[in-house]
């Protein structure tokens, strides 16, 4: 397969405007292709604003954040995984000294915060104000029966400062949010990352596809590179980023690769009630990334609509992506 036309290229989700710009900036002055992509990506989630990544990102249902990353390097085809990662804002830059430093592919919970401490990785409250409130605000809703009075069920205000009129109830959307980055370098070297705060509100503990290799994110450096975000749990049971990079090599073409991919998961997961809508359709959005070896690249989403981000010799720019379900 040929290189990549007009030099390096680097494709990401939606968020990942800041993140491309960097990864490509920093390859075509020669940086590896993984250091890229985690440098880029590192610019998310050291971002309070974010809530889908790092820094700022929501917490489990106890209100701690855990971060789940990985990142995968085409030309030694080893990869560095970190999960229920706590205290640590860069998490990909975590999986990356995993990769580069260990025989090891994962590591997870107290020995991944303690690895990242080995490796000089500050300690840090993770819990921003705002996402502390929303996770709050998402426990006090939970019952009007126990004892965490809802907004509508108080004598006091929101900000607790006057007795009157209850505030009306304010709900939070159930969020899931993640950064995933691919890179080709102008000698066809492919690397990629997915880093997240993974689902908000989540069982302590959980780990989504972010972190696993050949679901959240894979690289097969005579191929291309596959990534997911969205539903981890749907990604994991069709091993989405594999069967991505195996599609392409296949001869499927990237858009199409993800678009097959996301019709296998939408066939699986409406075996499971809870997941089919009253037209029989799936209820969840997962957003499928490819990037081939050549620099060509497509992304498609179960629902409506997302786009992608992609920085190459034209610019930086957002693309819509395909959608399975219209
Ligand atoms: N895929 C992530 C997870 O399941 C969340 C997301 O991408 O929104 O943890």
């Amino acid at each position: 397969m040929s290189r990549a036309p007009g030099g390096a290229v680097s494709i990401s989700s939606g968020n990942g405007a800041r993140a491309v710009t960097r990864a490509r900036a920093l390859m075509l002055d020669g940086v590896d292709t993984a250091l890229s992509v985690v440098e880029g990506v590192g610019i998310v989630e050291a971002d309070p604003d974010d809530m889908s990544v790092g820094y700022g990102g929501l917490p489990n249902e106890r209100g701690v954040v855990q971060l789940d990353a990985s990142v995968m390097h085409g030309p030694t085809h080893k990869a560095g995984s970190v999960a229920a990662l706590e205290d640590v804002v860069h998490a990909a830059g975590v999986a990356l000294k995993v990769l580069q430093t260990t025989d090891h592919v994962m590591i997870v919970g107290a020995g991944a915060r303690e690895f990242a401490i080995a490796h000089g990785f500050p300690i840090q409250n993770m819990l921003t104000e705002k996402a502390r409130e929303a996770w709050l605000r998402w426990k006090q809703n939970h019952s009007s029966t126990d004892d965490w009075l809802d907004e509508d069920q108080r004598d006091w205000d929101r900000e607790g400062t006057k007795v009157g009129r209850a505030d009306p109830k304010l709900v939070d959307p159930f969020t899931y949010g993640t950064i995933h980055c691919a890179a080709v370098n102008e000698n066809g070297d492919v690397s990629a990352c997915t880093t997240t705060s993974g689902l908000s509100y989540k069982i302590p503990g959980r780990v989504g596809d972010s972190p696993i290799i050949g679901a959240g994110m894979f690289v097969d450096n005579e191929v291309g590179s596959g990534g997911a975000t969205g539903r981890g749990e749907a990604v994991i049971q069709s091993c989405g980023a594999y069967e991505i990079v195996r599609a392409m090599e296949r001869g499927v073409e990237p858009t199409q690769a993800c678009l097959e991919v996301l019709g296998r998961i939408a066939k699986k997961s409406v075996l499971q009630k809870r997941h089919r809508d009253e037209r029989g359709r799936v209820n969840f959005n997962v957003v499928l990334y490819a990037l081939r070896k050549d620099g060509a690249h497509g992304s498609a989403c179960m629902l409506p609509s997302r786009s992608y981000t992609v920085a190459d010799a034209q610019g930086t720019r957002s693309i819509p992506c395909a959608a399975y379900f219209d």
